[in-house]
């Protein structure tokens, strides 16, 4: 594997009008397996792949600095771990033997099996998994980062990003009295249980501490139901009635007055716009593929998704192409869980590939996982495939809300994910699954 530079510095003076030194800087790199993106997938595939290969055969493109465990957000947001143990440092979780580019790639041309980066970096690939995750766009819901950087004051706050996630519970705790609003938007989302997880963990902050009785919670989601597996749904509507929360279906935020402390909705029925007040408003952001993506339309559907067979996520057009993770269209929950479970299949399919081989047998069938919190010492551990059927690990009724699911969410699913899942050592629990019914699933 190879990377040539080229370096081309221009002088120029004319007339004195001086323009100097413009660098032009292009580097060629080469790889056997290129990732794009170093999140949840990207590292756990490189972890995965850089067992088999030499130094320098895997690159991961990835350009953030540090890497984030986001499932502890919204823990965070209830107060229960804080913000530092949430990330690390990218350059030390770097698979060994991988080499990293810190860069974003900008376009994609598989024809040449070919990115380029923001950099004017060229990489040339055999293979290529494709791990860009979805982006957060606060910027469709106006006046909604305006008030986010006015937090806590502004009374909104949002656990889905980094940058704000800090603020959730002293926004929370500013709280006296009045509305209390949580949305969900009209798009896909990562991890679509988290937006009620922080609706009832702030629903318990303030029994906690006795203004329950002056808060009028709303959960408001533009979706035509609390949750999209049945089974779980039919126990989140009595968590949230037993809550006292109104459940407002169909319905997003479409604008925000941090001024006025008024959200606009709007009906997505019926069109119609209706105004509230509010004291606390929680905002899930509508979510897409990464802007470099969804460029790509030769990769992606229609609605900027990388088109993969959902079995085995290899890309429909381009054989020596895999997806994993949130930016692919296969129809399961986003979740790390569904990472976790789609990491093996993949690893096994693109690994055959290589090797030139066929594998037959490994299949993805849409495992996800959602431990919906439901207050401080409760959760209903949701498990479910792509079928929406439940799919369960433990020998358990897990539509109940529980305490080991609880402790199992906050204090064995994080170690979980730093040690084993990005070491390349997690696959899901689906061997535990048949180890606790003895067989039998
Ligand atoms: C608040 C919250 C709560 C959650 N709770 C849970 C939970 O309880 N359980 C659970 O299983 N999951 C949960 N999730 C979801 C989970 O975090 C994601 O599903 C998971 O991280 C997806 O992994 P990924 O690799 O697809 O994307 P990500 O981990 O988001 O990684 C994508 C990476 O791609 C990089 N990238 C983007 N564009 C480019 C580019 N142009 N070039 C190169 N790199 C690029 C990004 O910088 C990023 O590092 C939660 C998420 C949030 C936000």
């Amino acid at each position: 594997m190879f990377a040539v530079k080229h370096f081309v510095r221009v002088n120029l003076n004319s007339n004195n009008n001086s323009i100097s030194k413009i660098s032009i800087r292009t580097i060629n790199h080469q790889c056997r397996l290129l990732i794009v993106g170093g999140g949840s997938g990207g590292m756990s595939m490189g972890a995965k792949f850089a067992k088999d290969y030499k130094q320098d055969d895997i690159i991961i493109v990835e350009p953030s600095n540090l890497h984030y465990y986001q499932p502890m957000f919204t823990l965070i947001g209830g107060g229960i771990k804080t913000f530092d143990k949430s990330h690390r440092q990218t350059k030390n979780i770097i698979p060994k033997k991988v080499k990293w580019i810190q860069d974003s790639v900008t376009q994609f041309k598989p024809n040449d099996s070919m990115v380029i980066t923001s950099e004017g970096d060229k990489i040339s690939y055999d293979y290529m998994l494709v791990a860009m995750g979805l982006v957060l766009n606060y910027n469709q819901i106006k006046g909604c980062e305006e008030a986010l950087a006015c937090a806590p004051d502004s009374g909104v706050c949002s656990i889905y990003s980094p940058k704000y996630v800090s603020q959730v519970l002293p926004t929370l705790e500013n709280f006296k009295s009045g509305n209390a609003l949580f949305t969900f938007p009209h798009s896909p989302v990562k991890c679509p249980g988290a937006p009620q997880k922080i609706c009832y963990l702030a629903e318990h902050l303030f029994r906690k501490r006795n203004v329950r009785d002056k808060a009028n919670i709303s959960y408001i989601t533009a979706l035509p139901v609390i949750f999209g597996v049945k089974e779980y749904a039919k126990s989140l509507v009595k968590v949230a009635a037993k809550k006292k929360i109104n459940v407002k279906y169909s319905t997003h935020l479409v604008e925000i007055f941090p001024d006025k402390k008024e959200a606009v909705f709007q009906n997505l029925n019926d069109k119609s716009c209706t105004t509230e007040k509010y004291s606390v408003l929680h905002v899930t952001p509508p979510q897409s593929t990464p802007p470099e993506l969804k460029a790509a339309t030769h990769l992606t559907n229609e609605a900027g998704f990388l088109d993969v067979k959902k079995h085995n996520l290899q890309h429909v057009k381009y054989p020596n192409i895999f997806g994993i993770g949130d930016c692919t269209n296969s129809p399961n929950s986003k979740t790390v869980a569904a990472v976790a479970a789609q990491s093996q299949v993949v690893y096994k399919h693109l690994k055959a590939l290589m090797d030139g081989k066929v594998e037959k047998q490994s299949k993805y069938d849409g495992y996800a996982s959602c431990p919906l919190l439901t207050g401080y010492g409760t959760c209903i551990l949701a498990e479910f495939d792509y079928n929406l059927e439940r799919k369960e690990t433990f020998p358990i009724d897990q539509r109940k809300e529980s305490w080991l699911m609880y402790q199992l969410k906050k204090e064995a699913m994080p170690p979980l994910y730093w040690h084993l899942m990005l070491n390349g050592y997690w696959n899901g629990p689906e061997f535990y699954r048949k180890m606790l019914h003895l067989g039998m699933v």
